[in-house]
């Protein structure tokens, strides 16, 4: 049996290597010099490529029944032992999981050496131009036309600021009567509306941070907020990322309230800050604040409640620094995001298979489909456990 996986990212590598271990012949094509080039720079090149606490709510899809199958079908422990058997020993932070080297070249190239290991055909810089369905498959490539009896399109998202993540999977998918769900970056930078951004550029600030859209406020996350010259990032912004990039495509009003004091409640840091200044009435209120926040940070601060009296300004600061807001204007473009929702709707795909219902022998595997996850290997554990299921099927070794 002849399958041909179109992308050699995390998912179409676990594919190949999967559908080559159930017996059958597998070539990969992948349009970039190399395969696996965003997995080199995932978790800042340490890829964390999975998590303990992997969890449905984790994962965003318009299919979320589909999502859970898949990841039973193929779980965290199921990831764990692969590696292991690929020879790949791992490190557990705070159930975060990495390549005990904290060097995502590992993890690639434990993936490549079983490639070879089992004659997986890596056939790069391979342009797919068209997928035809005559009998068997045929593909027209620039490196010539294939035949296979398997398809999976692996070929990822549109995210990150690698030359191979141009999107073109979905007009593939589309090309097969697929429904493709609106794809937008998620986990990505968000840009704020405000005229002092240039001025906190730079800045790390513990935060906890609200979503609110429209008057109402959703989601929260707690980390280091990084500050920059068009808005804020960091993984608490990353994690709230869709949400606030969704309900901004739905032309809703949306801002982030920052609790830039989250271990005191609002009376008690209004307190503190009175009795900072009782101990030094001689110091002006941004030089109070340095004894909290980076100089750079109280200088804006001080600025936004430079009108009051010294009885007011502890109450007006602590407010302010307990509910610092950022109306949102945009976010930053997909080659800063880590991922994007939408894609392949899983509703026609067969949710123990993932092949399609549209045509026998073809598959989804990856962030192509329509799910994304927050920060934490959740994202990569989609491509394992999406990879693995669509690699079995396609040999029969899933049935519906
Ligand atoms: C900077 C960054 C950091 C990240 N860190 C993490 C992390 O630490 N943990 C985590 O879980 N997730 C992380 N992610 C997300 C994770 O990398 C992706 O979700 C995952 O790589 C998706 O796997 P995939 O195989 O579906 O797609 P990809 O890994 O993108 O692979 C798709 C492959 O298909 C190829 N391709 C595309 N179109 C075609 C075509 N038409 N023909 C042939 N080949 C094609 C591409 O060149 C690519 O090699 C990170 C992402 C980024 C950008």
């Amino acid at each position: 049996m002849e399958v041909m996986i179109i992308g050699g990212g995390a998912a179409g590598l676990m594919a190949a290597v999967t559908a080559a271990r159930a017996g059958a012949r597998v070539t990969v094509l992948e349009h970039q010099s190399a395969c696996g080039k965003k997995l080199l720079a995932t978790g800042n090149g340490r890829c964390n490529l999975t998590n303990m606490k992997i969890a449905p709510d984790a994962y965003r899809s318009h299919a979320p029944e589909v999502v859970s199958q898949v990841l039973r079908r193929f779980t965290v422990k199921d990831t764990l032992d692969f590696f292991r058997g690929l020879g790949l020993y791992t490190r557990d932070k705070d159930g975060w999981i990495y390549p005990y080297s904290m060097q995502a070249r590992t993890v690639l190239h434990v993936l490549l050496a079983e490639a070879g290991h089992l004659g997986i055909r890596l056939q790069t810089q391979t342009t797919i131009q068209k997928i035809l369905k005559q009998g068997r498959w045929r593909l027209h490539t620039s490196a010539g036309i294939y035949e296979a009896d398997a398809v999976i399109v692996a070929a990822g998202s549109k995210a990150s600021n690698l030359p191979g993540a141009d999107g073109s999977g979905y007009a593939l998918a589309r090309s097969l009567g697929h429904k493709i769900w609106p794809v937008l970056p998620a986990l990505v930078p968000l840009v704020g509306e405000g005229d002092y951004f240039k001025q906190w550029a730079g800045l790390r600030m513990e935060a906890r941070i609200t979503l609110c859209a429209d008057g109402r406020e959703s989601r929260r996350e707690i980390g280091e907020v990084q500050l920059t010259d068009y808005g804020v990032s960091g993984i608490p912004v990353f994690q709230l990322s869709r949400y606030a990039v969704e309900a901004m495509h739905q032309k809703k009003q949306v801002v982030l309230f920052l609790d830039l004091f989250p271990s005191l409640d609002a009376r008690s840091l209004e307190g503190l800050l009175r009795e900072m200044k009782q101990q030094a009435p001689h110091r002006d209120w941004q030089e109070i604040l340095l004894g909290i926040f980076p100089e750079k940070f109280c200088r804006i601060a001080a600025r936004h409640t430079d009108k009051m009296s010294d009885t007011d300004r502890p109450r007006a600061l602590a407010k302010k620094l307990k509910r610092w807001k950022v109306p949102l204007k945009g976010w930053q473009d997909y080659i800063y995001a880590q991922v994007c929702m939408g894609g392949v709707d899983l509703q026609q795909v067969r949710s123990r298979t993932l092949g399609s219902k549209l045509h026998r022998g073809l598959y989804f595997a990856g962030e192509i489909l329509d799910v994304d996850g927050t920060c934490g290997g959740y994202n990569l554990q989609w491509a394992w456990s999406s990879g693995a299921v669509a690699g079995r099927a396609c040999t029969g070794q899933f049935t519906e």
